[in-house]
């Protein structure tokens, strides 16, 4: 059983790392902003709630996100463990965390807020297909037009600079009381996000002493 948590800033690519250890180690990822999504799809009464948060610009509450967590992992579905994305929030958050669950470890990807900046200002998608481009890493083949379908590529509206520069603050300001938290009670691997994701993904595995091929509950090496 492996327990992990990850964090990182928007961009750093937490969302792809995570899903790559819970796919070669069966875990459950319990990502917040899939959750949030999912609700708002499914038009349930949280994801209502979710909706007219966001559409008075506002952030979603630090009460919410744990209660869908704590629902979630109450199902106690995660047979060979889980890695959480977007969650813990604050101290508090972190301190219950802790006694509730015996941690592994806490993976940190770490990038610069200049680099963050110049991946996530770089993002369009496609206005038709939705399509996601990253002009430095997948660039479209015909500059502003989407290779699939010929749609013109779009900067995301929240993706706009000084929303950036906001979440960038928000980010910092909450995230590194929780880190300190786990830096004295646990431990926490930071990882430099710049490489490419198959050399992010090698790093974070050496430094969790996990074999880097595959989980060994699936090949049964
Ligand atoms: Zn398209």
């Amino acid at each position: 059983m492996r327990k992990y948590v990850i964090m990182g800033v928007q961009g750093s690519g937490k969302g792809t790392q995570a899903a790559m250890l819970a796919n070669d180690f069966d875990l459950v990822q319990v990502s917040v902003g899939d959750m949030l999504r999912w609700q708002v799809q499914n038009h349930t009464k949280i994801g209502a709630q979710v909706r007219r948060i966001v559409a008075a610009g506002e952030l979603v509450s630090d009460d919410l996100v744990g209660s869908l967590v704590r629902t979630r992992l109450d199902q106690h579905d995660w047979n060979y463990g889980f890695i959480v994305d977007g969650f813990p929030r604050n101290r508090p958050q972190a301190e219950f965390f802790l006694e509730s669950y015996d941690i592994d470890g806490v993976i940190h990807l770490e990038l610069p807020d200049d680099e963050v900046r110049r991946r996530v200002l770089n993002r369009r998608l496609c206005t038709r297909c939705g399509m996601d481009y990253n002009l430095i890493a997948h660039r479209p083949q015909v500059e502003g037009r989407c290779d699939v379908c010929g749609g013109e590529l779009m900067t995301r509206e929240d993706d706009a600079e000084h929303a950036l520069e906001s979440r960038l603050r928000d980010y910092h300001t909450k995230t590194n009381p929780v880190l300190d938290l786990f830096r004295r009670k646990e431990f926490v691997v930071s990882i430099d996000a710049r490489p490419d994701k198959v050399m992010v993904q090698r790093q974070i595995r050496t430094e969790l002493g996990l074999p880097i091929t595959r989980g060994p509950e699936k090949n049964g090496s």
